[in-house]
């Protein structure tokens, strides 16, 4: 049997390696001059491969069902043992898996040497723009002929990598139904006047989503304040809705707790917490838990100059900076693009894809995997989990349909 995978990344590497067997010939079709260009900028360059709580919780999609038989228990452990097989050593740090190299390309290595060694061949700089049925078989680019073909072209973000959303063209051409991809896992954009002056900071803080006044999410953790708006993880984990929010024309808002460490309601807390220094001016009092460049922004939004004395204050004045250090309102206008992005909202509906096989429910002999799908993690390593497990499953698939075959 001759099958092809259309994209070298992570999900199609791992398509390729479970499916070949001596039977089958395995053909990966990447239009990069190598595989595997975005796994090598994952988690910083040290590629945040797996999570050890890896449940659907950390998923989104418009079918959980579907999902959770995809990413069974059984697939967990089939895909963690594939990677202790393939070498890789983990490093676990707050439950996020890293190869014990700390290194990115360590990953990407083992997949090649283990698709070289099993003979898979690897045709790079080769671009597909066309795959058609006839009859039994499958034509790419109307001259190389397969039996089945998987495929593995990502999703629309990070584009430079190669996943430019060409994948969503070929599944419509077998009539599949597409949520709209939307960039997720991304940068939020303000239009503030003084953002340049918070540009920098970086605190923790908890932060909260809204849509129009609905509390959507909210998540803890280190923000980055920049000169467009926000970023962070915490962000990040929050921008698929503002995306979604946004593209349906919702007013987008993020609040940001920056004194989360107190339990105390803010007015007994700094009640309190004054009375236990020596006698200070609001911005020296506040210099004892706030970053710097925050305080100007604060005070002046608050209306209170900074030279005055916290017990001095009037009601009114204590209220409002009581609201701009425990719910900052940060209007998002927008998201930074799929450039910026670091995986895609949206895509193939699951619902047409077969969970145990993800071979297409619309055409025999095609599969789908990895972030084309309709599927998209949380930060953690999550996207990379589920890349691995769909492009292990379509390969298995594959490999076992083929022995079957064998033994009639
Ligand atoms: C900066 C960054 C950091 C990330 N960090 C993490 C992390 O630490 N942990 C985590 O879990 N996830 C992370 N992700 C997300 C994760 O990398 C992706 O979800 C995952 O790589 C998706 O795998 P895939 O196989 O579906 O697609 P990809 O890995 O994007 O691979 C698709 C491949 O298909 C090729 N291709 C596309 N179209 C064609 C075509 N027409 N012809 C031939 N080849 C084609 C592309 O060149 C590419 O090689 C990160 C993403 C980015 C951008």
């Amino acid at each position: 049997m001759k099958i092809a995978v259309v994209g070298g990344g992570a999900s199609g590497l791992v398509a390729a390696i479970y499916a070949k067997t001596k039977e089958n010939e395995v053909i990966i079709l990447e239009r990069n001059k190598t595989c595997g260009k975005k796994i090598l900028m994952t988690g910083n360059g040290r590629c945040n491969y797996w999570n050890q709580h890896f449940t659907s919780n950390f998923f989104h999609t418009h079918e959980k069902e579907t999902l959770e038989k995809i990413i069974s228990k059984d697939n967990q452990e089939e895909i963690k043992n594939f990677f202790k097989k393939i070498g890789i050593i983990p490093k676990i740090k707050d439950g996020y898996y890293y190869p014990y190299s700390n290194q990115a390309v360590s990953i990407l290595e083992a997949l090649i040497y283990e698709a070289k060694r099993l003979r898979i061949k690897i045709e790079n700089n080769f671009y597909v723009n066309s795959i058609i049925k006839k009859e039994n078989y499958f034509f790419i680019n109307d001259s190389l002929k397969f039996d089945k073909v998987i495929i593995a072209t990502g999703g629309s973000a990070a584009p430079k990598t190669g996943s430019d959303g060409v994948g969503f063209q070929l599944a419509k051409s077998f009539q599949h139904t597409i949520y709209k991809p939307l960039p997720s896992l991304v940068q939020l954009i303000s239009n503030e006047k003084f953002l340049k002056e918070w540009a920098g900071v970086r605190c923790e803080s908890l932060v909260s989503i809204y849509e129009n006044e609905n509390l959507i999410q909210e998540q803890f953790g280190e923000i980055q304040l920049t000169d467009y708006g926000i970023s962070g993880i915490c962000i990040f984990n929050l921008s698929r809705y503002a995306s979604i929010g946004l593209e349906e024309n919702q007013k987008i808002t993020i609040k940001i707790n920056f004194v989360p460490f107190t339990k105390q309601p803010i007015n007994i807390f700094l009640d309190e917490y004054n009375k236990s220094v020596t006698k200070r001016s609001i911005k020296k009092l506040l210099e004892g838990f706030l970053n710097k460049k925050l305080i100007p922004i604060i005070l002046y939004r608050s209306s209170i100059k900074e030279d005055v004395y916290y017990e001095e204050l009037k009601k009114e004045e204590q209220q409002r900076l009581w609201k701009f250090l425990t719910s900052f309102e940060l209007p998002i206008i927008g998201t930074k693009s799929f450039f910026n992005a670091q995986v895609t909202i949206g895509g193939i509906s699951i619902k047409e894809i077969n969970p145990n096989t993800m071979e297409s429910l619309k055409e025999k002999g095609l599969y789908f995997v990895g972030e084309i799908l309709d599927v998209d993690g949380d930060c953690g390593g999550y996207n990379l989990g589920f890349a691995w497990i769909s492009g292990m499953l379509a390969g298995k698939n594959i490999k076992e349909e083929n022995a079957r075959k064998n033994e009639k």
